[in-house]
């Protein structure tokens, strides 16, 4: 199988130095807008700031994959003594909650490490040095990547209809 090099790149997360700004939510959404910079609206932003409501307590949390089912388990986090929420950390765009949601299309929304910008601008925003930007080379196998594109599109096709999903494209590559 062919190999190809692909960069991987990562936000390592220093949650302690988090103040709960929301600076990130707030351009990640106005990145990601049509067109560009146009409007800001925190629910379209790939990174959501989780708040406990007794502690002080921040935690940035970057969009992941999207899921058509609820996962089966339900994962609860103790820190310092507190338990939190099931679900509350969790990265994926899953039916049983509206985050990660594009808030018109109710389409899936997932961190794209701000695609065509040299350096995610939420790393660049968050003047408090709590989002660290990584990148490493890897090899990785070239149809695994291809599989992977479709099972993404399958989903999303299952989900919302394959009429729906192309007109969003179309809307957004349009406005893009
Ligand atoms: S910009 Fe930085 S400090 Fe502000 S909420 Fe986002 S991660 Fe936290
Ligand atoms: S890397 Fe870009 S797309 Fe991902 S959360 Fe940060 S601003 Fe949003």
């Amino acid at each position: 199988m062919a190999k190809v090099k692909k960069t991987i790149k990562t936000i390592k997360i220093d949650a302690d130095k988090c103040n709960g700004c929301r600076t990130c939510e707030v351009i990640c959404s106005a990145f990601h807008a049509t067109p560009k910079y146009s409007s800001v609206n925190p629910a379209r932003s790939r990174i959501q700031i989780i708040k406990h409501p007794l502690k002080d307590i921040w935690l940035p949390v970057f969009a992941g994959e999207y899921t058509p089912v609820e996962c089966a388990g339900r994962d609860k986090y103790i820190i310092d003594g507190q338990e939190y929420d099931e679900c509350a950390f969790c990265r994926a765009s899953c039916p049983s909650r509206d985050l990660f949601k594009e808030p018109d299309s109710g389409l899936p929304l997932k961190c794209d490490m701000c695609e065509g910008e040299e350096r995610p601008l939420c790393v660049t925003w968050c003047l408090n040095d709590v989002l660290i930007y990584e990148e490493r080379e890897e090899e990785v196998d070239e149809e695994v990547e291809q599989h992977q594109l479709e099972i993404g599109l399958e989903s999303l096709a299952d989900k919302w209809g394959i009429d729906k999903v192309m007109d969003t494209v179309a809307r957004m590559s349009k406005k893009g």
